[in-house]
């Protein structure tokens, strides 16, 4: 009888998706239940006033390995950013980024002040050790705080405040740079062998291919998971299902029954659209503000491909402490005054509470039988493993293998 149920997966974000592939390509018909209406999870582009918008600024970097495996790059129609950045600092703006790429910015980043000849010199140093790192490797080196590794690395302060703290920390999404080394060393091995890229249709494209490739899988969309236990889901309408297997891909720690699964801390940010009539920032270019006390800590502007306008995004990572009227009217100040802007209309925003898992021992993959939390039932999810599509892929994968193993 228990045969005849299906295998299902909590969560239609980018790791229940890649389960529920790797399911079909099993034979299984899975079925997804998720609580939202669509699909994606924190992969979203929403409609907004008539603007396709991402649900928070994010990129796909081309090199992460499960992307080649599992998307269809050419189909996705990938704009590629510019390797490397504008600094706002004191100010000024500066023009860095990497001269084997663009030629063009060999000079204006040797001249920018954001760091020493030596500094600029340790950079290269830096591409050249994790060129010759393989990502295992990344992922078995000790960790210790980004910050750390760069002092260690004997990168100088005016560097790390004016480069390092706002790159990253708009990757990481905490100021302190206190996320692990190991996500460093991957991300910047990510960003030296491909590029951060965007779909032309904005990031959701992704999980919208990721649905298109499922055959045989059911959605079951506004539908919450209450409890899971080996035998039964309890949904918050009071439906319970019997089940042939469970993947929970999402936040699992309140959702089983029977164990305990820590809870996971997070790390959260806003993102605020605008539409702007001008800015200073390069095409394809990610703006940093590296001046202390500002709310910004990342400028975006792209053409709107619908309406030609030109849209801003500006991701904030603290923001707890002022209400959201004054944070969007400070906001408003500082993208007049570093973008060059004049008009500055606000579109919408996005207080994304659970953006990033704040997690230490961060892996690139884990053994199969590690994924399983009780009979029948395993986890996938970035939170698995670190932060990022490419995490959120692969604990889809191996969660479905687990469950197909046992099965
Ligand atoms: C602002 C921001 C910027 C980012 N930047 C980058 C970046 O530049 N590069 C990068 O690689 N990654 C980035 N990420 C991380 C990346 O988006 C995530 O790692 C990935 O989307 C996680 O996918 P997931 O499937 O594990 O989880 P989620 O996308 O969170 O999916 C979980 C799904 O489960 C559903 N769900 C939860 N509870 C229940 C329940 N009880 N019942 C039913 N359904 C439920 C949710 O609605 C959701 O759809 C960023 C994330 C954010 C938010």
């Amino acid at each position: 009888m228990k045969d005849k149920q299906p295998v299902y997966i909590i969560g239609a974000g980018v790791s229940g998706l890649i389960a529920a592939y790797e399911l079909e390509q099993a034979g299984h018909s899975p079925v997804i239940l998720e609580q939202s209406e669509s699909v994606g999870g924190r992969v979203k582009t929403l409609d907004e006033k008539g603007f396709p918008l991402d649900l928070g600024f994010q990129v796909l970097l081309s090199a992460y390995p499960l992307a080649k495996q599992y998307l269809d790059m050419d189909a996705l129609e990938l704009r590629k950013l510019e390797s490397g950045a504008l600094i706002y600092a004191d100010g000024k703006s500066y023009r860095i980024g990497d001269p084997l790429r663009n030629l063009g910015v060999l000079i204006p980043t040797m001249l920018a002040d954001i760091g020493s000849i030596s500094d600029k010199l340790k950079i290269l140093k830096l591409n050249q050790r994790l060129k010759n790192k393989s990502i295992a490797e990344i992922f078995e080196t000790p960790e210790s705080t980004t910050l750390e590794y760069l002092q260690d690395f004997g990168f100088s302060s005016k560097i790390i405040a004016r480069f390092f703290k706002p790159f990253f920390a708009g990757i990481f999404l905490e100021p302190e740079l206190r996320t692990s080394s190991r996500m460093f060393e991957f991300v910047y091995r990510m960003f030296g062998e491909g590029y951060a890229t965007i779909p032309k249709a904005g990031i959701g494209a992704i999980s919208e291919q990721l649905k298109t490739k499922l055959k045989n899988t059911e959605f079951r969309f506004n539908t919450e998971v209450k409890t899971v236990t080996s035998n039964h889901i309890s949904l918050n309408s009071g439906e319970q299902l019997d089940h042939n297997g469970v993947i929970l891909a999402s936040n699992a720690a309140s959702l089983v029954l029977g164990q305990e699964i820590p809870n996971i801390d997070w790390k959260s940010c806003m993102c605020i659209y605008f539409e702007v009539d001008q800015t200073n920032i390069p095409k394809e270019t990610i703006a940093l503000v590296s001046d202390a006390g500002k709310y910004s800590n990342n400028l975006y502007a792209y053409k709107d491909l619908k309406t030609g306008k030109k849209i801003l995004s500006v991701t904030v990572l603290e923001y707890s402490e002022v209400s959201k009227d004054e944070l969007i009217e400070s906001v408003v100040a500082e993208v007049k005054q570093y973008t060059g802007a004049q008009r500055v209309n606000y579109i919408q925003h996005y207080d994304i509470v659970q953006a990033l898992p704040d997690i230490h021992d961060l892996k690139m993959t884990m053994e199969l039988d590690k994924t399983q939390v009780m009979e029948s039932v395993y986890l996938a999810g970035d939170a698995q493993l670190n932060g990022s599509l490419n995490a959120a892929m692969e604990a889809g994968r191996i969660a479905a293998q687990a469950l197909l193993s046992n099965s």
